[in-house]
């Protein structure tokens, strides 16, 4: 497989219109608490919406309000625009930006008279018993849905070979990023986002082809010497390799990270009990310490960032937020504190989608860099 071509991270409307070609259904899904594994098992393409390379948003924007984040709004422009051509919306209640996408794109979609199909998973900001229990109930409802709108009947012994398939990719995926725990790297963290991002789009037994190609060439790439300092990345959904680019133009080697469509995205293994699928599913993606949103978790993402920076020989932290984004400006505050106590250069940065001020980003990163040369 030439691997490479698809590293141009675009937004691959062309595989999602071959999978609707071919009878079956494609479904949007905004944030990553959406359980992939389900519309895996009926037959349903899992879409991750992204803004990838969204150079205008004014419809979004226009929608969705000023204040709004510069994600939320261009998503909303692909999908008014026709980049994403699909069959509905799943999304989660990540936070009120993202919520909001379906309700604006509900209103668009009858005006012009387009059948969609619209499911917003309630997901739990707590992690208990009972928060479990309650998340369980909403996915049963997700499938009966799924199986109306697919035809498929959605068994265990799907949902079980769904979940062995994206765990096949999660242990993949980790090998990609084991390879940037080296002094030298044949990585960089641009190259891995756009590796990530490839994902999104992707029916998962064409990524994990996809992995095996880039882990099989790992070997013949050269090792990255030209940097000064080893950093990890954490905020926002980021799905902008220019970005990770623009940091590593200063000589800051992105070598870990906590984004959406990075780690957070194919992480941990999902490991299942026989006797109740959906339940381990829900326990899943309600566990992964992943987001600000959750309001019992915050110390997991702590210690998830302070631990992978040990892991990966990070020698600072960047934390990038979109502007607006009410989620990652608290935590970051908090992350701050969190970082000084453990006496860890860090340097946050406000961003938009659309890379603006490079010029001032590069002073930044680049003051960071020398700052921590100088340590
Ligand atoms: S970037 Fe922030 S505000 Fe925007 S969708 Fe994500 S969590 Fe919500």
């Amino acid at each position: 497989m030439d691997y490479k071509k698809i590293l141009n991270s675009e937004i691959s409307a062309e595989t999602i219109k071959q999978w609707r070609e071919s009878g079956k259904k494609a479904l949007g899904i905004v944030c990553c608490h959406v359980p992939f594994e389900i519309l895996h098992a009926a037959q349903i393409l899992p879409v991750r919406l992204r803004a990838t390379s969204c150079k205008d948003c004014g419809e979004g924007e226009a929608c969705l309000g000023p204040q709004s984040c510069s994600f939320t709004q261009s998503i909303l422009q692909y999908l008014i625009d026709g980049t994403y051509d699909l069959d509905g919306l799943i999304t989660s209640n990540g936070c009120s930006a993202a919520s909001e996408i379906m309700g604006h794109w509900r209103t668009v979609s009858q005006r012009e008279n387009r059948q969609q199909f619209f499911y917003e998973i309630g997901v739990p900001r707590v992690n208990n018993q009972a928060s479990r229990n309650y998340f369980r109930g909403d996915l049963e409802e997700v499938c009966k849905e799924l199986e109306r709108l697919s035809g498929n009947e959605i068994t265990n012994e799907k949902l079980k070979n769904s979940i062995d398939t994206y765990n096949e990719a999660r242990r993949l995926v980790k090998q990609v990023y084991d390879l940037r725990k080296a002094e030298n790297p044949v990585l960089s963290g641009e190259e891995t986002l756009r590796i990530t991002l490839a994902a999104m789009e992707m029916p998962i037994e064409d990524y994990i082809e996809f992995l095996k190609a880039v882990l099989a060439d790992a070997k013949n790439r050269k090792p990255i010497e030209n940097f000064g300092a080893r950093v990890m990345l954490a905020g926002s959904a980021l799905d902008d390799p220019e970005f990770v680019k623009a940091v590593e133009a200063c000589g800051c080697l992105v070598v870990a990270d906590l984004n959406s469509f990075g780690i957070r995205f194919l992480r941990d293994e999902l490991v299942y009990d026989n006797s109740d699928i959906i339940g381990s599913i829900a326990k899943y993606y309600i566990s992964r310490s992943s987001c600000p949103r959750m309001m019992d978790g915050s110390d997991d993402i702590h210690d998830y960032i302070l631990n992978a920076a040990k892991e990966y020989n990070a020698d600072g932290i960047i934390i990038e937020r979109l502007k607006h984004c009410e989620k990652w400006e608290n935590e970051a505050s908090i992350l701050g504190e969190v970082f000084k106590s453990a006496d860890i250069p860090y340097l946050e940065l406000e961003r938009q989608e659309r890379m603006s001020a490079g010029g001032q980003l590069s002073i930044r990163v680049e003051a960071f860099r020398e700052m921590i040369e100088n340590r």
